[in-house]
């Protein structure tokens, strides 16, 4: 349920909402707008009566939330939500964009690509210290040393770090060096991580499970959130499907309807989705056009010897010449590509 206070309602006025919403047992959770403030009640199994609600002047209209997850709904929020990074506000006006190779592999490897990347203007650093890798025979990351490298890229160039928490063990040193907690897909249901990257207090990218549906990635959503937790950041990484011409398929339909459902800000990773460095650029200018808040690409300056995903690690050329694409495609929707370089 969402309580819908009028425009001139006073701070008194919530407090008075609040207090009414704790006594049944239920969590009150104010949402400022522009206008007006909006109150959601969680916790409640069932309808609550709201007559008790509407009876209050400064209530203007009492919102019953149909959907099975709440905070993270349009229902709830109906302003879109930004999350700020650094210089960076993914989910506002402009497409954000965030690459990195796949994992931190050295201080060569790493400060190379970092330089490239604040030439071109990328806000964002991705690169994976703990790896969830299929096999445990393939090369699990650098761990903590990963982190201190992405940490003293931070310090030296600025850029803003996304890295991937695996497991509740680690992901309190996770938060401690990184900007952005990454969530992988195949940790997508991992709740008690979930919980515990909403209560980090860092911005989340949450990921796509390999076969969940939307609802159950806005549920999972619903746990950063619950925890107080608002800088959630969807991402669009492919599903496993019957068809094997790409590494997964990418729901790009998934874009739009989740940002109909959800005030959360979307991005897509077209390097998990296609498996294959060629189609980047495609998927990336589908991203643009189909409304996604940003992307998040794989790159690495000598893919075939990356440790990792080299198949779909674009180098830096390709890189750049892609970027130059996305600008014009981002310009012709009023979405411009964001720079640090401007
Ligand atoms: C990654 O971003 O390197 C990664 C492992 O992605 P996903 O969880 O989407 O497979
Ligand atoms: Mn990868």
């Amino acid at each position: 349920m969402l309580i819908v206070m009028e425009n001139n309602a006073s701070e008194k006025d919530i407090e008075i909402v609040v207090r009414k919403i704790e006594a049944l047992g239920f969590t009150a959770r104010p949402i400022p707008g522009s206008n007006r403030t909006a109150i959601g009640v969680v916790g409640n199994r069932g309808y609550v009566d709201d007559t008790q609600f509407l009876n209050l002047e400064s209530v203007r209209q009492v919102i019953h939330v149909t959907r099975p997850y709440k905070l993270s709904s349009r229902e709830f929020h109906p302003e879109d939500t930004v999350v700020h990074v650094g210089k960076a506000a993914i989910g506002g006006k402009s497409f954000t964009t965030i690459a990195g190779p796949c994992a931190v592999e050295s201080e060569k490897q790493i400060f190379s690509i970092a330089g490239f990347l604040l030439e071109q203007g990328v806000p964002l650093l991705r690169g994976g210290a703990y790896k969830p890798r299929t096999s445990p025979y393939s090369f699990q990351g650098l761990e903590e040393n990963g982190l201190k490298l992405l940490a003293r890229v931070r310090e030296e160039t600025g850029l803003r770090i996304v890295t991937e928490a695996v497991d509740i063990v680690s992901i309190d040193t996770v938060a401690e060096y990184t900007d952005v907690i990454q969530i992988g897909a195949r940790n997508m249901q991992n709740f008690p991580l979930l919980r515990k990257a909403g209560k980090s207090g860092k911005p989340v990218l949450l990921k796509r499970g390999i076969s969940a549906t939307l609802e159950e990635l806005l549920l999972s959503a619903e746990y950063i959130l619950n925890e107080g937790n608002g800088n959630v950041i969807l991402c669009e990484r492919g599903v496993r499907t019957f068809d094997n011409h790409s590494r997964n398929t990418l729901d790009l339909a998934a874009v739009p309807v989740l940002k109909e459902a959800s005030h959360l800000p979307v991005i897509v990773d077209p390097s998990h989705a296609s498996g294959n460095r060629k189609r980047i650029p495609p998927l990336s200018r589908a991203a643009v056009a189909v409304g996604a808040d940003g992307i998040i690409v794989e790159v690495h300056p000598q893919p075939d010897e990356a440790l990792s995903d080299g198949p779909q690690s674009m180098d830096f050329d390709g890189f750049k010449n892609m970027l130059q694409e996305l600008k014009k495609i981002a310009d012709s929707v009023e979405r411009p590509v964001f720079s640090t370089n401007e």
